[in-house]
């Protein structure tokens, strides 16, 4: 069967793009990739945090409505965004949330090896840090805002589905996406791909009775699954398919190739190519430093550029532009 290589981005709504901007790539000292806009909104930002070349796997991405209203997280979302550190890394984590004022929980157990700590942007987007031995071989990134290359963050551990039926969520997960059953801890059960390292983990939580989440700030939009190349990703449209769930054509999004369905349990799923990655339309070392847009809408260039607001970009001073 064609199966997915593990998590390739999750998108997410927030509020003001400036604290957006300012929490993932300064508090959290990701690598801000890519400053573009919502194709399908270009009025407004799409900004996309990752590692030091954004590759899969390691990829944040917003849409930040400067007015949006505060979604609910609950049933039929992913509830928790899960992002991969070093085992090494877990003390100066404590002590950076504790430095910029983030109000966290823990650092607690999950699974057998895993220690955790929770927390929540400002926009009330649930959030772990989950501290493992394989996330060093993730590659690094410093990007001169107080978190060193050994310390950062190694891209998504794994995202956390809330369903109604587990069941129906993990027979796409298996049956049309290569995922097999790994592990069980407390409510939550993990699959996992290939050797199911950090990033090729999903975990699902059974909430029969739950509330069903809503849109808005804080909750996440959707979860896109690593496609190594089209020949891949149009092979898993057809298990999609031919397990009866209505899929998109396939999208240029300029930075990957996607297709989009709704597993069971309501949770939007996007296939995304690994290629052609971000530093199609500017330098590999440049990446984030200015606005970068389609074809389609580059004449509106001047329009946008006015309407957008201004961001200031952490550790600008390192890396300006
Ligand atoms: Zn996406």
């Amino acid at each position: 069967m064609y199966r997915t290589t593990g998590l390739h981005h999750l998108t997410a709504i927030a509020s003001d793009p400036q604290r957006n901007l300012d929490f993932y790539s300064g508090t959290l000292g990701l690598r801000f990739v890519k400053q573009t806009v919502n194709f399908d909104d270009p009025g407004t930002y799409h900004l996309y945090y990752g590692d030091a070349s954004g590759r899969p796997g390691s990829i944040l991405t917003f849409f930040p409505w400067p007015n949006a209203r505060r979604g609910r997280v609950g049933a039929g979302q992913v509830a928790e965004t899960q992002l991969a550190i070093p085992t090494g890394a877990l003390a100066f984590w404590i002590q950076r949330l504790t430095e910029h004022q983030v109000a966290f929980h823990g650092p607690t157990r999950r699974f057998d090896s895993e220690t955790v700590l929770t927390f929540t942007d400002h926009d009330g987007m649930p959030l772990a840090l989950v501290a493992t031995d394989a996330a060093q071989a993730q590659p690094g990134w410093d990007g001169g805002v107080g978190v060193s290359d050994a310390m950062s963050i190694r891209g998504m551990h794994a995202v956390t589905l809330w369903v109604h039926r587990r069941h129906e969520t993990a027979a796409v997960l298996t049956g049309t996406l290569g995922f097999r059953e790994l592990a069980t801890s407390g409510d939550v059960v993990r699959y996992a791909v290939d050797d199911a390292a950090p990033g090729a983990l999903i975990d699902v939580r059974e909430l029969p009775t739950g509330p069903g989440g809503t849109g808005g700030a804080g909750t996440v939009h959707h979860v896109a699954f690593r496609a190594a190349d089209d020949e891949m990703e149009f092979g898993i449209r057809t298990q999609v398919a031919a397990a009866g769930l209505p899929i998109t054509e396939q999208i240029d999004r300029t930075y990957f190739r996607s297709m989009y369905f709704r597993e069971p349990g309501h949770v939007l799923f996007e296939l995304a190519t690994d290629s052609p990655g971000f530093s199609v339309d500017e330098p590999a070392e440049r990446l984030g430093e200015s606005l970068q847009l389609p074809v389609q809408h580059e004449h509106l260039r001047p329009t946008l550029v006015e309407r957008l607001q201004p961001l200031h970009r952490p550790g600008a001073e390192l890396h300006p532009a």
